[in-house]
């Protein structure tokens, strides 16, 4: 579902990632971690096509991000082609980034309406699945301000999965929760895997990767430093760096 092949970013002379590979299989669910800087973030937004590669690839489903390939060689993409392409891509920050004067099914079935033109009835409908999907069926008139942060997340998770996106990107989407509030929204995760999506997971919660990752991938200064199996990564980490890491966290 998703494959990167030595990509590489740089902001001016700043070399943010350093060659990055790796793949996700359909279905799979890949935690990524790594000290602050280490180029998470700008490698989640490299999937999604916010930001440019400047070399390597980076395919999702398939398809070249970003590009089509002609006889070999690349060509950018129309922003319209673009666009469609990371319509498939659902993503959830760690702000919540909820339309402040819209309520909980409104902020959901927004993107559905006007990008997707489904009609309000069926969007409004499905709308309600998604919330009841993510425990919130009794919050859908709610406004971003009268909901908890937990509660504004799972409403993120829900608008994103509106959409109907073939994989998720999540960047840290507990940091910004009270620590009672974490549990919530990483069940909804759960559950999303559970249920066979594809999730990329930038997150700083060993639990959650341990329990739910397929692999887990520990990144500094722009490279893959390891990657394997969650459990048997965290019982014995090959390199320092990873140890030095782990032992700050756990
Ligand atoms: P954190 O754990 O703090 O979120 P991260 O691993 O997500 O860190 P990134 O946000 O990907 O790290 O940033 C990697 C590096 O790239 C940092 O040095 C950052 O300052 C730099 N960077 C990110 N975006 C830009 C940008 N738009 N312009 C210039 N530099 C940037
Ligand atoms: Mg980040």
């Amino acid at each position: 579902m998703v494959k990167a092949d030595r990509v590489c970013k740089n902001f001016g002379a700043l070399k943010v990632l350093k060659g990055v590979s790796l793949e996700i299989d359909a279905g799979q669910v890949l935690c990524l971690v790594g000290p602050s800087g280490s180029g998470k973030s700008t490698f989640l937004r490299c999937i999604n096509h916010l930001e440019q590669v400047n070399a390597g690839r980076l395919y999702v489903d398939g398809e070249i991000v970003g590009y089509s390939e002609r006889g070999g060689k690349l060509y950018e993409l129309h922003p319209r082609a673009a666009a469609k392409q990371r319509r498939d891509i659902g993503m959830v920050f760690q702000h919540f980034n909820l339309f402040p004067h819209r309520t909980a099914l409104e902020n959901i079935i927004e993107a559905p309406i006007q990008v997707k033109r489904l009609n309000k009835k069926k969007a409004l409908e499905r709308g309600r699945d998604l919330l009841e999907q993510v425990g919130l069926s009794e919050k859908a008139d709610a406004y971003p301000a009268q909901l908890s942060g937990g509660q504004q997340q799972r409403v993120a998770i829900a608008r994103a999965l509106a959409m109907d996106p073939k994989l998720m990107l999540f960047d840290e989407p507990t940091s910004a929760l009270d620590p009672e509030l974490v549990g919530e929204v990483l069940t909804v995760m759960k559950d999303l895997a559970a249920g066979g999506m594809t999730m990329v997971v930038v997150t700083h919660e060993m639990g959650f990767a341990r329990e739910v990752a397929d692999q887990l991938v520990f990144m500094d200064a722009g490279v893959v430093v390891e990657s394997g199996n969650p459990r048997e990564l965290l019982a014995n980490p090959q390199h320092d760096r990873t140890k030095l890491f782990l032992s700050k966290l756990l």
